[in-house]
C-alpha cells in the first residue's frame, strides 16, 4: 500500500516531461489515472507506459485552455471512476521576448493556457475532489512564480498569478475545513521539451534558447516527479525542485526587490 494506492488521479499536458514523469510514478504507485494533452502522440506514448505498469488509465485529447471542455473532461472522468482524488494541474507552455516586442496575442496564449488552464482545472474538479472526502490540487507554478526574469514576462506573469490563486485556495480550503490539500509546486530547471517547443517574438533564436536551457536544466523528470509526490504525501503548501529553485528562492528573499539586479546580470551573462 502507498499513499496513492487506489486514488484517482487526473494529470494534463501528461504526454511529455514532468506530467509523463507523474504518471507514471503515480501508476507504480498504485493509482487509476485519468491523463490529458492536446499532443495525441505523446499521451499515446504515456498511456502504453502507465499501462505497462499495470494501472487503469483513461486518456483524453484535452485543450485546457477551452473552459468548456475542461468542465465536461471533469465530470466525465468522475462518471467513469466514481471518484477523483488528485488533480495535477499541470500542462504548460513557454514563449521568450520582451514585452516591447510582444503581441497580446502572444502574452493571452501563455495565460491561457499556463493562468487560466490551471484555473479551470481546478474549478471544473473541485466539487468532485470535495465530494470525495479525500482531495488533493497539485498546481504547477515554476520558480518564474517566485521571481520574475527578463523576456519571460508572460510566463512569469501566469506563474505568479498560479501561485496567488493555489496559496489563496489552500487557506480557504483549511478555512472553510474542506478535505482538500493543496500544493504549489515551484520547479527549477528541468529535463524536458518545454524549450524545444516554445514560441518567441521575431529575431529571437530559437534553437539558441534551447541549447542554453538544456545547459541550465539539469534534473530529470522522473526525478522531479518523485520530489512532487513526496511532497504531495507530506501535504506541503510548497514545493521546490532542484538546487536552483531554493537557492535562487533564498536569494530572492534576502535581497528584496534588489534581487532584479543580480538577475537581469544573470540572464545577460548566459545569452537568455
Ligand atoms: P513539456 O513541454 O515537456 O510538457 C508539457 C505538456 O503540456 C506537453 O505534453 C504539451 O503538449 C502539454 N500542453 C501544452 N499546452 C496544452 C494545452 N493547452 N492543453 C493540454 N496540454 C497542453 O514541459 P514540462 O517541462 O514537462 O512542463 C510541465 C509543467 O512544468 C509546465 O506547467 C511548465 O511551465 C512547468 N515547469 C517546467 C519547468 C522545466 O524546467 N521544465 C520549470 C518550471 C515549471
Amino acid at each position: 500500500m502507498t499513499h496513492f494506492t487506489g486514488k484517482v488521479a487526473v494529470v494534463t499536458g501528461a504526454g511529455s516531461g514532468i506530467g509523463r514523469a507523474l504518471s507514471v510514478e503515480l501508476a507504480r504507485r498504485g493509482a487509476k489515472l485519468a491523463i490529458c494533452d492536446v499532443d495525441t502522440v505523446g499521451l499515446a506514448e504515456t498511456e502504453a507506459l502507465v499501462k505497462a505498469e499495470g494501472a487503469d488509465v483513461k486518456a483524453d485529447h484535452l485543450d485546457v485552455s477551452q473552459r468548456e471542455l475542461v468542465l465536461a473532461y471533469a465530470d466525465g472522468v468522475a462518471a467513469h471512476y466514481g471518484k477523483v482524488n488528485l488533480v495535477f494541474n499541470n500542462a504548460g507552455i513557454a514563449f521568450t521576448g520582451n514585452i516591447e516586442e510582444m503581441s497580446f496575442k502572444d502574452i493571452d496564449r501563455v495565460m491561457d493556457v499556463d493562468f487560466w488552464g490551471v484555473v479551470s482545472g481546478t474549478k471544473a474538479f473541485l466539487p468532485h475532489l470535495v465530494e470525495s472526502g479525500d482531495g488533493h490540487i497539485i498546481n504547477i507554478s515554476s520558480i518564474f512564480g517566485l521571481f520574475s526574469v527578463p523576456t519571460q514576462g508572460a510566463y512569469n506573469a501566469a506563474k505568479f498569478a498560479v501561485r496567488g490563486f493555489t496559496e489563496a485556495l489552500r487557506m480557504e480550503m483549511i478555512l472553510n475545513k474542506r478535505p482538500v490539500k493543496v500544493t504549489c509546486v515551484h520547479p527549477g530547471g528541468i529535463k524536458t521539451n518545454i524549450a524545444k517547443k516554445q514560441e518567441q517574438v521575431e529575431g529571437v533564436d530559437h534553437d539558441q534558447l534551447a541549447k542554453q536551457f538544456d545547459k541550465l536544466a539539469r534534473m530529470s523528470p522522473a526525478k522531479a516527479a518523485n520530489i512532487i509526490l513526496k511532497g504531495v504525501e507530506k501535504n506541503k503548501a510548497r514545493v521546490l525542485i532542484g538546487a536552483d529553485a531554493w537557492v535562487l528562492d533564498k536569494f530572492v528573499r534576502l535581497t528584496g526587490p534588489r534581487y532584479a539586479r543580480g538577475v537581469a546580470a544573470f540572464s545577460k551573462r548566459n545569452g537568455l
